[in-house]
Order: structure tokens, then sequence, then C-alpha cells
């Protein structure tokens, strides 16, 4: 059977592997001069305390709207950027443009609020990483303790003496630290105890059944009291129905982030919600 349909098979996936190269190297040079480009924007997504009352966190999160191909998900772009090596100058521009806004919102007369920005594992494992982000503080003149850096557990993956020094180094100065979409990766209870994180935020996947699948709110209730244990911040991703809020609420979760509350909305919108409620830090 596979021998017979065998030639076929391999001219149909030659034939998609070379319009899925294509399509990456042109999203890849497209990327690379929406970077250099100004093409680049972001959205703020607010995380809230569990009576939806409070502001307590921001994410940044980076948005691509290309001429022709309209706006591309950093799902998609993200890996591409990893691949090609375009990580690192997307990276410093995020951190950059997130540490400026946060100061700028600081400097309007907001109350100060922290604001988390995503590292991907490459930007993380770079030798210079902590001299980087100092600088960019340093530039932006954004006292470190509103950065908050999310990392996934692939970051932490390679175990090295460099990875718990850059995580020390960089909470040394005051920067917290949120292990991000916990539970996808590697997870593993020892991450949690080993290196020094402030906040675990448990992936949507998790979080998606819990109203609806008995097994899923059990592992997210004792992810949650393990969390509470090791005095970590929780905080639940992707909520979207009230019922997931009130069981969370239940489980000791401390923050929520998702739809329910709000979506990533760029500047302007985001101002009006700190305007309508008020910040307060956890
Ligand atoms: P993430 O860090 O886990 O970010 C949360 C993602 O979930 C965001 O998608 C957000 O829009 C989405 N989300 C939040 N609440 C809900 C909800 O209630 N329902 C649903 N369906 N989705 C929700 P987004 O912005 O598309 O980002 C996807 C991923 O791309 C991020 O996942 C992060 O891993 C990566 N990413 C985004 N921006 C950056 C960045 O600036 N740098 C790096 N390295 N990665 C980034
Ligand atoms: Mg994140
Ligand atoms: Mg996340
Ligand atoms: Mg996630």
């Amino acid at each position: 059977q596979a021998k017979r349909s065998g030639r076929n098979r391999f001219q149909f996936y030659s034939a998609t592997m070379h319009e899925e190269t294509r399509e990456r190297r042109y999203i890849e040079k497209e990327l690379q001069q929406a970077i250099e480009q100004e093409g680049l924007s972001l959205a703020y997504q607010p995380k809230s305390d569990m009576e939806c009352r409070r502001i307590v966190g921001i994410e940044a999160l980076v948005r691509w709207n290309h001429p022709e191909l309209g706006w591309i998900s950093p799902a998609k772009f993200i890996p591409i950027a990893e691949e090609s090596g375009l990580i690192y100058p997307l990276g410093q521009w995020m951190l950059r443009s997130a540490c400026a806004q946060n100061k700028a919102w600081q400097d309007a007369g907001f109350e100060p609020i922290r604001m988390a920005v995503n590292l991907s594992p490459y930007e993380f494992r770079q030798e210079n990483i902590v001299e980087k982000v100092q600088q960019i503080l340093q530039d932006t003149e954004l006292d470190p303790q509103w950065l908050e850096i999310e990392i996934t557990e692939s970051s932490l993956l390679d175990h090295t003496e460099n990875t718990m020094k850059t995580l020390e180094q960089l909470k040394s100065f005051g920067i917290h630290i949120a292990m991000d979409d916990f539970g996808t990766g590697y997870s593993s209870l020892a991450y949690l105890n080993h290196f020094p994180i402030d906040t675990l935020k448990i992936d949507k996947t998790f979080i998606d059944q819990i109203a609806s699948n008995v097994k899923d709110a059990k592992l997210v209730d004792a992810i949650i009291g393990i969390a509470n244990t090791m005095d970590l911040i929780v905080v639940a991703e992707g909520v979207e129905t009230y019922e997931q809020l009130k069981l969370l609420e239940f489980f000791g979760c401390h923050q929520i982030q998702g739809y329910l509350f709000s979506r990533p909305v760029p500047a302007d919108a985001f101002e009006e919600l700190l305007n309508k409620y008020k910040t307060v830090l956890p």
C-alpha cells in the first residue's frame, strides 16, 4: 500500500513543503521590514483580581498588521522569527516599547502597574540578556519593579548555571519573573522549587474545560494548591466564562487574564480600562 502510493505521496509532500518554504521566506522578509520600519504594534491585556474589579497587571503582546495579508498571529510569526534570528531585534523592540509605554502611563499620572513582556527561550539564553534588559530599563527610565518577564518551561530546560544566574540577576534588580503557559511544556514541579519565580500562569488549555470536565478541574485545583504552598501568585490564562471564574476563585486562584475581563487592546483603549478600573498591586 505504502509502496504503491509512495511516489505520488512524495510529489505531494514536496510540493507542499516547497510552498511552505516559500511562504516562510516571504514572511521572514516582510517581518524584517516590519521590525525596521515600525510595522509592528503592541496590544495590552489586563490581569484582574478575582472580582474583576481591579487591574493588577498588564501583559504586552506583539501585533502585526501586514499591508496585504492583514493581521498575522504571533503564534504564526514568532516561530519563524525564532528560526531566522529575527526574534532578537523583535524582542528588543517589544521590551523597549513596553517599558516606554509603561513609563509614559506613570508620567501621565496613572497608578504604577507591572507590565509583563514575553521572552522567547532564544532571547533568554543570550549571554548578554541581562545587560540588554538593564540597558532598556535605563534608557526608558522605568523602575525595574514595574517590569515582569514571562518565560516558558523550555527556557529552563537546560538547567545550566547560566539559567540560574540570569534569573537571579534579573530578580536582583527587582524584576518579576512569571512562568508562562504552565503545564504545556516539560512541566516539572522541580522548576517551581529550584528557580526564583514569582508568578505561575496556568495555560488556557487547562482552563478551557474546568467547568465541564472534572479531571481538568481537579488538576487545576491541585496546581493552584501547590502554587499557593510555594507562595507563588497564580494567574489563570484564557478565562472566558463566569463559571470558570467562580471555580477558579473557589480553588484559590489569585488573578485572571482572559476575554471575560478584556481582550488584548491598543494603548488608547487600555487607558480607558485604567480609568474605569482602579489599579492595585497584588
Ligand atoms: P501567551 O503569552 O500565552 O499569551 C496569551 C495569548 O492568549 C494571547 O494570544 C492572547 O491574545 C490570548 N488570549 C488571552 N485571553 C484569551 C481568551 O480568553 N481566549 C482566547 N481564545 N485567547 C486568549 P496572542 O497575542 O495571539 O499570542 C500568542 C502567543 O504568542 C503568546 O502566548 C506568546 O507565547 C507569543 N507572543 C505574543 N507576543 C509576544 C512577544 O512580544 N514576544 C514573544 N517572544 N512571544 C510573544
Ligand atoms: Mg505570555
Ligand atoms: Mg501565556
Ligand atoms: Mg498561553
